[in-house]
């Protein structure tokens, strides 16, 4: 993160220590947990991971769960167990993080992008209907949709779930901000509605594992895939053995495969993480809860979360009124030491995107939702005096 120009006009600070807009949370028993583990057999590939991926499983109400080193490589292995190739399509939100669309092209897919709902900032359902209608009578229907629960509000699973059976795409949820959010009543994650989601434990996440990600699905052939993709596609049951000559006593290797796995230190940290995450998100919502009652009346929005969405909130983003300085604002916010972040620059405007020939007007609600909107502070131990500070100092800095 870019800090060089935090408290700038040291002389009209109104907060005297910095406040970034995300911080993970480590308590004694996360380190008890992975103590436990640098004192034990195994450091990778031991028994925590199994645990590990019972226990999402179980919270996120799926099937299956495959633990691995990031969320982007869950991506990666969730685009390959579709059987994403090149020269087919994927389609993801322009406001995401760049791992959304770039597993599309680690796969050598073309990848396009959907515009948003200015409210929610979550993919627009009607962008969707009218951009499949047109691929169709192109022949460029997408082969996979990655929807982004953006902020850890579920999209709308249903009506693209709908949309899935009509034009018969794939879908992977990318849930990194949404873990212990809820959908309609249900865990953010179960596959309802989808294929497969991945969720991200990166430290600015909901919970963490420093590195790490997983894979859920209710798929048991995706899951297999998954597995197998994760840890360099080597087969070691015997029953499975591609050549029938092969001694049980060997392993075969029967596709290109990754080393994407999860360790055992990880896997500890998120198990004991994971035990939190109701009390997590629940203090996260407060904290929005907060923010919406000091800064009422202000002249900006806060993203509206859809009726039958439990938001995570992983972020807290408030969108400017377009007459207000953008760069004033956030710059002042910075300069006053509180960690204000956009997110997300749209993907499509990245200089690598644009390589590829998207260009500045393709996704006009994207491009006029980035020059607006940025993340405000929110993670477990943020105070509620440390809410008021960034409230009361965005309120004067909006006046
Ligand atoms: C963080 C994030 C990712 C990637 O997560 P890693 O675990 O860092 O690889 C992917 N998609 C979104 C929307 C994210 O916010």
């Amino acid at each position: 993160m870019k800090i060089f120009n935090l408290f700038k006009n040291k002389k009209n600070v109104i907060n005297k220590k910095y406040i970034p807009y995300g911080k993970h949370h480590i308590n004694k028993s996360d380190i008890e947990a992975i103590v436990s583990v640098l004192k034990s057999d195994y450091l990778t590939q031991g028994p925590i991971i199994e645990i590990f991926e019972r226990e999402i499983s179980k919270k996120v109400e799926s099937n299956y769960a495959i633990a691995v080193n990031s969320a982007t490589s869950a991506l990666h292995i969730a685009c390959l167990a579709l059987g994403l190739k090149k020269g087919e399509y994927l389609w993801t939100s322009s406001i995401t993080f760049v791992a959304s669309a770039n597993c599309g092209r680690y796969c050598g897919a073309e990848v396009d992008f959907i515009d948003i709902d200015q409210n929610s900032g979550l993919i627009s359902i009607e962008n969707l209907k009218s951009k499949l209608k047109k691929a169709k009578l192109e022949n460029k229907l997408p082969k996979i949709i990655i929807p982004v629960h953006l902020a850890g509000s579920s999209c709308d699973m249903k009506e693209i779930f709908k949309l899935s059976k009509i034009y018969g795409f794939s879908i992977i949820e990318d849930a990194s901000h949404a873990i212990g959010g809820g959908y309609e009543n249900q865990p953010v994650g179960n596959c309802k509605y989808s294929d497969i989601s991945i969720f991200s434990f990166h430290p600015v996440k909901i919970i963490t594992t420093a590195e790490g990600g997983v894979a859920v699905t209710n798929n048991k052939v995706y899951a297999q895939k998954m597995m197998d993709l994760r840890s360099h596609f080597i087969i070691k049951d015997s029953e499975r053995f591609i050549e029938k000559n092969t001694p049980d006593w060997r392993y075969e290797m029967q596709e290109l495969g990754f080393n994407y796995r999860m360790n055992d230190i990880q896997a500890a940290l998120g198990l004991s993480q994971l035990k939190r995450l109701d009390n997590i998100v629940m203090r996260r919502n407060k904290i929005y809860q907060k923010y919406k009652s000091l800064l009422k009346g202000s002249p900006l929005e806060f993203l509206e979360v859809p009726k039958n969405v439990y938001s995570s909130f992983h972020l807290v983003i408030v969108k400017l009124h377009e007459s207000k300085n953008y760069k004033s604002v956030f710059n002042g916010m910075r300069e006053n030491g509180i960690g204000v972040q956009l997110h997300y620059w749209p993907v499509h405007l990245q200089p690598y995107y644009k390589n590829l020939g998207f260009g500045e007007g393709d996704f006009v609600e994207a491009e006029k939702y980035a020059k607006r909107s940025f993340s405000l502070p929110v993670y477990p131990e943020l105070k509620d005096k440390d809410i008021e500070i960034t409230s009361k100092l965005l309120k004067n800095l909006l006046n």
